[in-house]
């Protein structure tokens, strides 16, 4: 029986997700349809399409810019959230509570939520053969995709994290705001800067600002050094890893990490587990 699932987002025809789901569901040998759904930006918009397609026997959406923080508050009224959703404040992932339907719960109210993000860089750079256990990592950004990672890279047994981001109040209130939300993130193990700041050697260094959407160029100094510079964004000449890499860094773009927390998606939903490596080279032959 054909599974479906959609990713809503607007605009959403850019979305590369059906494409995406499409070579897991071959290899994993399972049926399915997965869509691209538009949805006018507003609240009450997001619930209704959620609710429709759940309703309506939808196994699992994605969802994207600019609802994740709609449909994080989405869950918190219904099916509840996994603690990296809670954590990152925003979902990417709606599934339906199996738990509370059990327990006779409707359907609308098991609408659950979930966030692959952090947990799908966290396996792609593990992928490339970067050790993040015991690392010094800086992450450069204080926006959502920042916040989505810090708790994986906390997690996967980082040494310290720097947290630099332009305006420095939004990274302190940041690190204050997710201590306070997870026992598993420390306050001392964070230290904030400004980007211009940013000095010193790192294992990794990462970039979760959206910077590279202008074309502009962080400011970044010379006394800045790391092993391995990853940018989440990707699909574009990226300045930031031109830089480390004349530098001698190895160096990454984002676009495993799309497909690692799509890979995260899928396995929640249908339980089966992705060949990422081999998703990646597939659509990079394309
Ligand atoms: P936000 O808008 O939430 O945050 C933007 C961040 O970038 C802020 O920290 C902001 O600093 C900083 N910034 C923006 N412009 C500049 C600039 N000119 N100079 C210095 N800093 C700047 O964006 P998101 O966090 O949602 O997304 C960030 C990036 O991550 C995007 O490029 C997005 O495409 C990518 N991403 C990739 C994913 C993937 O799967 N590969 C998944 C999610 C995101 P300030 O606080 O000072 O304004």
């Amino acid at each position: 029986m054909t599974q479906h699932f959609i990713v809503i987002g607007n605009p959403i025809a850019h979305s590369k997700s059906p494409e995406i789901h499409t070579l897991f569901a071959a290899q994993s040998g399972i049926d399915i349809s997965y869509q691209r759904q538009y949805c006018p930006d507003d609240a009450a918009s997001l619930n209704a399409v959620i609710e429709a397609f759940f309703q309506g026997g939808g196994v699992g959406a994605n969802v994207t810019v600019p609802f994740k923080q709609v449909a994080y508050d989405c869950c918190v009224a219904r099916g509840g959230l996994s603690e990296h959703a809670k954590v990152a404040g925003a979902v990417n992932t709606l599934l339906l509570n199996q738990a509370l339907l059990k327990n006779g719960t409707p359907i609308a109210q098991a609408i659950y939520g979930d966030n692959t993000d952090g947990q799908g860089l966290v396996n792609h750079i593990t992928s490339l053969g970067w050790p993040l256990m015991g690392a010094r990592v800086a992450l450069i950004g204080a926006g959502g995709a920042a916040r989505g990672v810090i708790l994986p890279l906390i997690e996967a047994g980082i040494a310290e994290l720097t947290l630099a981001n332009r305006t420095l109040n939004k990274a302190t209130a940041l690190v204050t705001e997710l201590s306070a939300a997870s026992a598993t993130i420390n306050k001392q193990q964070i230290k904030t800067c400004t980007t211009d700041d940013l000095k010193g050697d790192f294992d990794t260094i990462i970039n979760a600002t959206s910077i590279g959407l202008s074309g502009d160029t962080l400011p970044l100094s010379d006394e800045l050094k790391c092993h391995y510079a990853y940018d989440m964004m990707y699909g574009r000449e990226l300045p930031f890893l031109q830089h480390f890499a004349v530098c001698g860094a190895q160096t990454s773009d984002g676009y495993g990490m799309l497909i690692g927390q799509a890979a995260l998606s899928f396995e929640r939903w249908t339980g089966h587990t992705i060949d990422v490596v081999q998703i990646t080279k597939a659509l990079q032959a394309h």
